[in-house]
């Protein structure tokens, strides 16, 4: 079992800050991810060892070396943090895959940091759970994200409103540099360190730029072109962020941190589910313009490195910026054509998906249901199902006419079709409600609600008759999340 330091030895020492050896009071394992730990060289039977038990729990390294926290800076809320950091996470080390690339292994809920201030430094079951099923799912859906390794509960008592059992998730990630790292750098007002993280992101994450003519320029473009296309993902399967700070923005372009996360039942590009997104700038329909705003912040932050004539660097960044909106829509619009079962672009697609999202919306249906079922109605020709998602279905009607009289001009058969539309369509989603029944009964020591999700889950396209594809009905409905806790 070898582990890397490389982050903490590569950067400059003002980007970590090394954590002191601790172990929870009574570190139990309650889920472990057998294929990634493989993935990562890492034994499953020596994770579940003491060794094993301290490292993912604690993050005692076998070779004795020091864990750190991360310094982060951050946009919240679009209000400037210039000092986050990592305040109840660490980052314990890289291990590296059979192709040797790197992947952090980082915990979250391992107690207080130098970055804590006012926070415990702790983390809840709950949460715990939540983050474990839905990056698992995330990454089923075949949409960047970092991945759950394992979940343990401490032995502690973590006081929020009320009194929950304290837990630990290990998570695993291409890398934990965000946005807000850059932030970081930036406010320490030293080129040199913008160049170091600038140099290492590169180096780590995009090693094909190191040839480049403009590397730093073409490091933009490439995170800009993948969040791009992960807000696009996200967009298509109806999952809301909740908490896109620039903290919580991936250089890697992975989805990172599940706090107030959702996803949607009804379509409503104003859904809201975060209980401090008062004023909806979160909001589901918002994604991709929140993400640019965030891209914009990263622009900011490696200015300097772009041109030693500022505003030749603004005119740059903002070239860079400027192509966003074409490579989102362009991932937007091939999705939503597969997810209709269209396989040849024609004009007046975008117009058909738009009336389709017009009618989902004014109908009230379920986003994750009206698609799959949209699809059973491609194969089967019975759209009786599907109709009776949405509250008075006249548009809805209109709609499937003109949908159907595009598909006469594919000559696709309807067994084909609904299978290509049943591949991106899931039949199941992290359901917000089952999450909140799943963490009742895991706070209650049951842990089967949770195994059956990861199960299902894992294999969110295949039919099933587990019931976990079902809307809430209105007194199972969550109206709202919660992060931090
Ligand atoms: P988040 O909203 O999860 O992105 O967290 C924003 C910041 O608050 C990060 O710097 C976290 O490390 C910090 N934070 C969140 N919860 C806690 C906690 N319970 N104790 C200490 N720091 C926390
Ligand atoms: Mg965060
Ligand atoms: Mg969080």
């Amino acid at each position: 079992m070898s582990l890397q330091r490389h982050y903490a030895t590569t950067l400059p020492s003002r980007f970590t800050a090394p954590l002191a050896p601790r172990t929870p009071t009574a570190p139990k394992l309650v889920a472990l991810n057998e294929p990634l730990a493989r993935m990562l060289g890492l034994d499953p039977d020596w994770l579940r060892g003491p060794e094993g038990i301290a490292l993912l729990g604690g993050g005692l390294r076998p070779d004795g070396e020091a864990s750190v926290a991360m310094a982060y800076s951050g946009h919240q809320f679009g209000h400037f943090n210039p000092t986050l950091g990592d305040g109840r996470a660490m980052l314990v080390g890289e291990a590296t895959d059979a192709a040797g690339r790197l992947f952090d292994i980082h915990l979250k809920g391992s107690g207080p940091t130098p970055f804590s201030r006012r926070g415990d430094g702790r983390a809840a079951l709950g949460p715990v759970l939540r983050e474990y099923v839905v990056s698992e799912a995330m990454a089923a859906l075949g949409i960047p994200t970092t991945r759950a390794l394992a979940a343990l509960t401490t032995g502690d008592v973590v006081l929020r409103e009320i009194a929950l059992p304290g837990a630990v998730i290990a998570r695993v990630a291409l890398s934990h540099i965000r946005v807000g790292t850059f932030e970081y750098a930036a406010a320490t007002g030293e080129k040199e360190n913008i160049r170091a993280l600038a140099d290492y992101a590169i180096d780590r994450l995009y090693p094909a730029l190191r040839t480049e003519e403009a590397p730093y320029l073409g490091l933009l473009r490439a995170v800009m072109e993948r969040q791009a296309r992960l807000v696009a993902q996200w967009m298509l399967v109806g999952f809301v962020h909740g908490v896109m700070n620039t903290d919580n923005t991936s250089i890697a372009g992975e989805t990172i941190d599940f706090g107030p996360c959702a996803f949607l039942d009804e379509y409503d590009p104003g859904k809201v589910f975060s209980s401090i997104d008062e004023y909806g700038r979160y909001a589901f329909g918002r994604q991709a313009d929140i993400t640019l705003w965030n891209l914009a912040r990263l622009a900011e932050a490696i200015l300097p490195l772009l041109d030693a004539d500022p505003q030749v660097a603004v005119q740059k960044a903002q070239g860079v910026l400027e192509g966003f909106d074409a490579v989102f829509g362009r991932a937007h619009l091939s999705g939503w054509r597969e997810k209709l079962g269209l396989t040849v672009p024609i004009e007046g697609d975008a117009a058909l998906i738009t009336r389709f999202l017009d009618a989902m919306h004014k109908g009230r249906a379920d986003f994750t249901l009206a698609c799959r079922r949209l699809g059973d109605a491609a194969g089967s020709g019975d759209f009786e199902p599907f109709l009776a998602l949405f509250d008075g279905d006249e548009a809805i009607r209109a709609w499937v006419s003109d949908w159907q009289a595009r598909l006469a001009r594919e000559d696709v058969s309807p067994a084909v079709r609904h299978q290509a539309m049943q591949r991106v369509n899931p039949r199941v989603i992290p359901r917000n409600h089952r999450i909140e029944a799943m963490i009742d009964a895991a706070v209650q020591g049951d842990y089967a609600p949770f195994e059956t999700m990861m199960q299902v889950l894992a294999r969110p396209f295949d039919d099933g008759t587990d019931g976990l594809d079902a809307a809430p009905v209105d007194a199972e409905r969550v109206r709202a999340t919660y992060c931090g806790t």
